[in-house]
């Protein structure tokens, strides 16, 4: 088979087929472990009472340009925008600013006073592709809105790391920090600002830059060198106020209670001003350079940011589905089994495969998996298709069965045929099928 190559999929995206793949361009995990994996990951955030909220894949950029901030990668260098008339789009990169959007949107501030939402989707990133990291990819995440309490952020931190306990996933180390309220940043910058400033020269040209733009993001280098310089460096913990160092160590008594582990990482911050209080990061030691499985935080003021009078406390976690998928396959995880087929017609004939397209309907409303030959093939090929597709029946009609109303039932696993009257097809492959599986 060929396909014209400039038609082949976009570098950093791919197809989730039926079959484990490996060809380029295909994910190599099987779409029936997706959606097992899709059904945990929901039936998990459904016990912790989020529901689900499903926004648009086109945003307006200037959604994503303020409620993820110009000043980071996403908005600076690897959004998917483009204009249209009037309007500037963009492919959603991540989902808090849409759902703050919506939430505001909606009103959903008046059907109950705490909203705890979930989604689960794709996102898009013109990011360099490699393992872990793609242009499309998907994430889930749930935002709690409405509520400041540090058991909000307790449970945004069960709620994820329930899901990764569904899994049977091991070692993964949590990483929290604290970025305090809306006066402890700027203190934090500054000071941040003068005890850099004398090493300016030694910083690497982007960390330069950032030391005047952004100098919080200087934090998590990966330079040896410049973690070396960072070392001394003020603390942000040592900047918090009373009230926000209250909210830290209540956070920390409620996942030690919890019995989630977790490690203080000073280093670990978000850009942005609107992010406040807790901030976290899950990492699997199994995803190499792309450690991080999930990340979030509190982001009381992101609402003002978008135009709300008023802040509206929040917190949220995003994750992604593919990081999620490799370390499973690390710790060689058993997705389930395909269910397979339960009942392959094998039809010799015109009448034959009318009467199979016929019963194959009857069958499936009666609950079964049930496939029949598009191909007119010969009844070798069909008994070979049936077998490939792993069909717990076969069942075979020709000419002569018509006549007799007869079906020939051959089970797959054991060879042994029957001769079923055809108004007892389906009580007896019904019946077999549940007593058998
Ligand atoms: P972020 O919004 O950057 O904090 O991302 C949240 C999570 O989404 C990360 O921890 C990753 O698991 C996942 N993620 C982010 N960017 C990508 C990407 N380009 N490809 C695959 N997964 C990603």
């Amino acid at each position: 088979m060929s396909l014209d190559p400039t038609l082949r999929n976009i570098r950093g995206t791919f197809d989730i087929l039926p079959q484990a793949a490996a060809s380029e361009g295909a994910h190599e995990v099987p779409s029936c472990a997706w959606q097992h994996v899709e059904q945990v990951i929901r039936e998990v955030l459904e016990r912790f009472n989020f529901r689900e909220i499903r926004t648009p894949i086109l945003e307006p950029t200037p959604l994503i340009a303020r409620g993820v901030g110009q000043l980071t990668d996403i908005v600076a260098k690897e959004m998917f925008a483009f204009r249209r008339g009037e309007t500037d789009y963009v492919l959603r990169p991540e989902l808090t600013a849409p759902v703050m959007r919506a939430y505001l949107q909606h009103r959903l501030d008046q059907q109950g006073s705490v909203q705890k939402l979930y989604y689960l989707g794709p996102c898009f990133r013109a990011e360099n592709p490699q393992k872990g990291r793609y242009r499309q990819f998907h994430q889930f995440g749930v935002e709690v809105i409405g509520a400041e309490t540090p058991e909000a952020d307790a449970e945004v931190i069960a709620a994820m790391m329930a899901v990764y306990e569904a899994f049977g996933l091991r070692k993964l180390r949590l990483r929290l920090n604290a970025l305090g309220d809306a006066d402890t940043r700027p203190r934090y910058k500054a000071a941040l600002q003068a005890y850099l400033e004398p090493y300016a020269e030694q910083l690497s040209a982007i960390s330069r830059k950032r030391l005047e733009t952004n100098p919080l993001r200087i934090l998590d280098t990966k330079d040896a060198r410049e973690r070396r310089l960072l070392e001394n460096a003020p603390r942000i913990l040592d900047f918090l106020s009373p009230s926000a160092r209250a909210h830290y160590e209540a956070v920390k008594a409620h996942l030690q209670e919890l019995g989630i582990a977790f490690v203080e990482d000073p280093f670990l911050v978000r850009g942005l001003d609107y992010y406040t209080h807790t901030t976290f990061e899950l990492e699997s030691p199994d995803l190499g350079a792309q450690s991080a499985l999930a990340g979030g935080g509190r982001y009381d003021l992101l609402a003002q940011e978008l135009g709300h009078e008023a802040a509206v406390p929040a917190i949220g976690f995003a994750a992604g589905i593919e990081r999620l998928l490799i370390a499973l396959q690390a710790q060689h995880y058993a997705f389930p089994e395909d269910p397979g087929l339960d009942v392959f017609l094998v039809a010799l004939g015109q009448n034959a495969a009318r009467w199979s397209l016929c019963q194959a309907q009857q069958l499936r409303r009666e609950g079964l998996r049930v496939d029949l030959d598009l191909k007119g093939r010969s009844m070798k090929a069909q008994m070979r298709e049936a077998n490939r597709q792993q069909a717990r029946y076969a069942v075979i009609v020709g000419e002569e069965e018509l006549l007799r109303k007869q079906a020939r039932v051959r089970d797959m696993r054991t060879g042994q045929q029957h001769d079923v009257a055809f108004d007892e097809l389906s009580d007896f492959l019904k019946g077999t099928v549940v007593r058998l599986t």
